[in-house]
């Protein structure tokens, strides 16, 4: 039995004030509603034994798919994907794997790219169809962008930096020493591929010698030595101090609006002894118009509360720690996932979802919403802003204790 199944027996138990047996279990009751009730507790030994073929490293990954709490109910589509089961693609100079739409269906507003540029590795110049956000996770790398105005910008960035490249508009990316840079990318499209994007190379290699020639005002033998394939990730020689690079492209390399930012310098909306919450949107970051983005740090045992979210899909990037998640859908449908560093998750619109820290460690999960703001409605916020005898004759609590109940916006309560 695990931690959680055990828990639940311990709150049944207190709830008659004696251990049910699992006759007695067998109706719905607090903590196990359903009927017919659902859940271990409701079973025997033998018939919840497992004695099929196992993955027992997949299984202990994840608990909640073996044994789901008695308060699941119903079927829902897969709401858990991972970076850690889709390959790598590895070239000299770095490596990507992603989750598109194709890996994971549920994924219906972005996809997502995991990408590590060792130092010097360059991801080649190129453009694609969707816009491009991105966070740094580890290390630092050098952005290259031409924007719609044709100005040439270029940034570094290090952890907890974020950058938003509009569709069509041509950049690159370099890892600078010692260690490179690891870091994520959200495209506002989910079906855009990292493998499919209009590299500099291809098109070259792929225009008549001649228009080259003409094209560029030069001699035809100036392309004689281009790449005949793609390069991707390639290995570069590490790049020289910024300004340097900045002066050379003019204008001061810099655009109007900058398109990278720093998330972890803004003030955190939410801080507390459970956790911080960090927001980066269209009203802070300014050039990110199509992505909104909060990173969340829970503290072991404290709880992401009940919440859900009007505007968007909430796709998440589990990058420490680990965590529990349960989505509620009309139905009733409630599904349990766990997750842990390297996962993701998404959260339809309006889905009702909580995130507990269920390590011994700080839970760290960057939530993705393809929207220009963030927008959030916390169960506790709504029930404290309504009648309390509105609210009472519903759940049969005393308004008193109603009283009681969180009444800020957006929260994270202690162990
Ligand atoms: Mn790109
Ligand atoms: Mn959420």
């Amino acid at each position: 039995m695990d931690d959680f199944s055990r828990r639940a027996i311990l709150a049944l138990s207190a709830v008659g004030g004696a251990a049910l047996s699992f006759e007695e279990a067998r109706a719905a009751a607090f903590g196990n509603p359903d009927e017919p009730p659902q859940g271990a507790i409701n079973s025997s030994p033998a018939a919840i034994s497992d004695p099929g073929p196992q993955n027992p490293a997949l299984a202990r990954e994840l608990p909640a798919f073996q044994s789901p709490p008695p308060t699941d109910v119903g079927t829902m589509p897969m709401l858990w994907s991972s970076f850690n089961i889709m390959p790598k693609r590895i070239q000299a100079g770095g490596w990507g794997r992603q989750v598109t739409i194709t890996e994971f269906p549920a994924s219906k507003d972005v996809s997502g790219v995991d990408m590590r540029l060792g130092p010097g590795g360059i991801r080649e110049l190129h453009w694609h169809l969707a816009n491009e956000w991105g966070i740094v996770t580890k290390g630092r790398c050098r952005t290259t962008l031409l924007d719609q105005n044709g100005n040439a910008n270029i940034q570094d960035v290090g952890p907890g930096d974020l950058w938003f490249f509009p569709a069509g508009c041509p950049h690159a990316l370099q890892g600078l020493g010692p260690e490179g840079a690891e870091f994520l990318l959200v495209f506002d499209d989910a079906h855009q591929s990292e493998f499919s994007t209009l590299l500099l190379t291809d098109w070259i290699a792929h225009t008549p010698p001649e228009i080259l020639a003409q094209n560029f005002g030069v001699p035809v033998e100036t392309f004689k030595n281009i790449p005949l394939h793609d390069l991707w990730i390639f290995q570069g020689k590490e790049p020289g101090p910024l300004a340097a690079a900045q002066a050379a492209v003019g204008a001061g390399g810099k655009a109007q609006q900058p398109f990278t930012f720093s998330l972890t310098a803004t003030t955190p909306v939410k801080q507390n002894e459970s956790g911080t919450i960090y927001l980066a949107d269209s009203h802070n970051f300014k050039a990110s118009t199509t992505i909104a983005a909060a990173l969340e740090t829970i503290k072991p045992g404290a709880l992401r509360r009940l919440h859900w979210h009007p505007n968007a899909d909430e796709w998440q990037y589990w990058i420490k720690g680990q965590g529990r998640m349960t989505v509620f859908d009309a139905g009733p449908r409630a599904t349990t996932f766990d997750f842990r560093p390297g996962d993701v998750g998404v959260v339809p619109r309006n889905q009702g979802h909580y995130i507990l820290n269920t390590g011994t460690e700080d839970l760290q999960v960057l939530v993705i919403f393809k929207a220009p703001e963030y927008q959030e409605v916390d169960l506790s916020n709504w029930l404290t802003h309504t009648p309390p005898d509105l609210v009472a004759q519903h759940l049969n609590i005393d308004p008193a204790v109603l009283a009681r109940f969180p009444k800020d916006k957006v929260g994270i309560q202690p162990a």
